[in-house]
């Protein structure tokens, strides 16, 4: 008898913020696989501000989610039956699973992770998509050097975090910028960053130029809007400005707010760049396997955000766009 799979499928395409009516909650039998195809019990499902982007219509670096699919996102999860030879029952696994407590899907999307090296939340977050976003980002984007100062919004998030503790490892100064004072004091105490600026009671552009006195050399942006636009306004010469993501415009109904202060690129002769992690993809190995011993040798800590239950994913993942997440966000829908 094949288990009784609830999932989230798309019923609308959302105006502004999402809202539960803008998904299905369904059960249906999970599929036994075909040839090269697994079955899979899903234990944690990433969310993701990206899942805001892909609930779009229109062109887009992936095709959006269709009106009665499963909602996309990343999950780990036990192999309950293979009909692929590369896995067998038992093992874990990521993929993109879709929020769903079971699925069937080619084993070619799926990739192996050792719950012996780290728990299995953390293949989400410091040793998954948004480890592997700050890793490729800061590094192949931002080209970081010692001595240089590293700024990065949405600091307390999965992203940031991790970028920060990278900053610190490169041998940089790393500068946040996070929403409220439990965030700022713990990017600073618990994972070494240098300073952290509250931009929910501070003034972002006067606390910016009084932690960063030679200028910002790298700007790691998570966020967009308002704190893009303080930060332009510090660059050092040849600064580069990483465009990872603008999680302040995702739910907008006016136009993206754009960058005023883009001049100062020109002054500065400094670079901006966006880049999706997914372009990265052939060398996610070597990125996870770096990540694990810098987790291995202490200098990369991690934090997750599990919440309960599948069904208030609608509610839960709002909480990545009013910044009551800490950490990596993710649901448990199984042991
Ligand atoms: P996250 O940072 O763990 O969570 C989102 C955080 O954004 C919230 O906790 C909140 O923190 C902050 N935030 C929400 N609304 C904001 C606003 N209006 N102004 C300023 N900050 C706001 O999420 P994540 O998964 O790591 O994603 C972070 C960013 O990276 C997103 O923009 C995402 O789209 C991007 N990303 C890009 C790629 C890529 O390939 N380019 C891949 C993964 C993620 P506060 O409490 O500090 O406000």
């Amino acid at each position: 008898m094949s288990p009784v799979n609830h999932q989230f499928r798309l019923a609308a395409r959302p105006v502004g913020l999402p809202k539960r009516s803008d998904w299905n909650y369904t059960e249906a039998p999970a599929r036994d696989p075909a040839v090269r195809e697994v079955l899979v019990k899903i234990q944690y499902i990433s969310l993701d501000p990206a899942m805001r982007g892909w609930m779009n219509e229109g062109r887009s670096y992936i095709e959006p989610v269709k009106i009665g699919d499963v909602m996309r996102a990343g999950a780990v999860g036990r192999v309950l039956a293979s009909q692929d030879p590369n896995f067998k029952t038992g093992d874990h696994v990521f993929g993109v699973l879709g929020v769903q407590e079971y699925a069937t899907v080619d084993g070619k999307g799926l990739t192996k992770i050792d719950p012996n090296t780290a728990p299995l939340p953390v293949y989400l977050g410091a040793l998954g998509i948004t480890g592997l976003t700050a890793y490729f980002g800061l590094l192949e984007i931002g080209k970081p050097m010692a001595g240089e100062t590293v700024v990065v919004s949405g600091a307390a998030g999965a992203t940031g975090m991790v970028v920060g503790q990278i900053a610190k490892i490169k041998g940089c100064r790393a500068v946040g910028i996070a929403g409220g004072r439990e965030k700022c004091d713990y990017v600073v105490r618990e994972l070494g960053f240098d300073a952290c600026i509250d931009y929910k009671a501070e003034n972002v552009l006067e606390s910016l130029r009084r932690h960063c006195p030679q200028g910002i050399h790298v700007y790691f942006d998570n966020v967009g809007g308002a704190i893009l636009d303080a930060a332009l306004a510090c660059l050092a010469r040849q600064a580069r400005v990483v465009i990872c993501g603008a999680i302040s415009q995702y739910n907008a109904t006016a136009p993206v707010q754009g960058p005023a202060n883009y001049l100062s690129l020109l002054i500065n002769s400094a670079r901006m760049e966006g880049f999706i992690v997914f372009n990265y993809a052939s060398r996610y190995a070597e990125g996870v396997r770096e990540l694990a011993t810098w987790r291995a040798q202490g200098k990369l800590k991690s934090r997750e955000d599990i919440v309960e239950g599948l069904q208030d994913f609608p509610e839960t993942l709002l909480k990545l766009f009013s910044g009551e997440n800490f950490g990596k966000l993710m649901i448990k829908v199984a042991e």
